[in-house]
């Protein structure tokens, strides 16, 4: 699929494994998504924009380059929160943001309850993680959001992915880079991504 990279390395099929394993309890679930996240962000940030600079070592000029950009996370909580510590171990000058939606029982829409965000995100790589994309529907009322704060420079991070759930949100923003480490097989009735991982919030927090 069209600007949707599927992360194959082994150490992010191996974490994401144990992910899903239903056997895998909320202590060692937080640490393993930790540690997937930061394999993911590798990869998800490498086309970041740099500008180029020379420094001085203490033996000579060198070329170098720095981040063009400042760097904002924007975790959809509850989940998101998971992948949240590492990614900052990685980028530790990033800000973060948030933004808090949950579904409709019924219609499986997207409602906001919560959002922290900077009044102007054009000069911003935005990071925008969210670690089930099942309907599609929380990235897109995240996107309008980010879109309505002037963002610019958005990619969307996750851990799995459903078909429907990719398109749905293409459908909206044709541009946006996915990055996850699997795109599942569907979607069950209820929303949910299959065979997924369940409910990555429960999961997490042990509820
Ligand atoms: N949210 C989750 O946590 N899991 C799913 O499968 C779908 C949405």
């Amino acid at each position: 699929m069209a600007r949707v990279t599927v992360i194959e390395h082994p150490l992010v099929q191996h974490n994401l494994t144990r992910l899903r394993d239903k056997r895998t309890g909320p202590q060692e679930f937080r640490r393993v998504m930790s540690e997937v996240a930061a394999l993911i962000i590798y990869e998800a940030t490498r086309s970041f924009a740099v500008q180029h600079l020379a420094v001085t070592t203490p033996l000579a000029r060198a070329s170098g380059a720095q981040l063009k950009r400042e760097v904002i996370l924007v975790p959809v909580l509850r989940a998101g929160l998971g992948m949240l510590d590492s990614i900052l171990q990685l980028i530790p000058h990033a800000r973060v943001g948030f933004i808090g939606l949950k579904r409709e029982e019924k219609s499986l829409r997207a409602l906001f309850y919560h959002k922290s965000l900077p009044r102007d995100l054009s000069q911003f790589e935005v990071i925008l993680i969210d670690p089930m994309l099942a309907t599609g529907g929380s990235a897109v009322s995240a996107m309008e959001l980010l879109t309505e704060l002037g963002a610019k420079h958005v990619r969307l991070v996750n851990l799995v992915a459903a078909p429907e759930g990719i398109r749905h949100v293409h459908a909206y923003y044709p541009g946006l880079p996915i990055f996850t480490a699997a795109i599942d097989r569907k979607l069950n009735r209820h929303g949910y991504i299959v065979p997924g991982l369940g409910d990555a919030g429960d999961r997490l927090f042990g509820v």
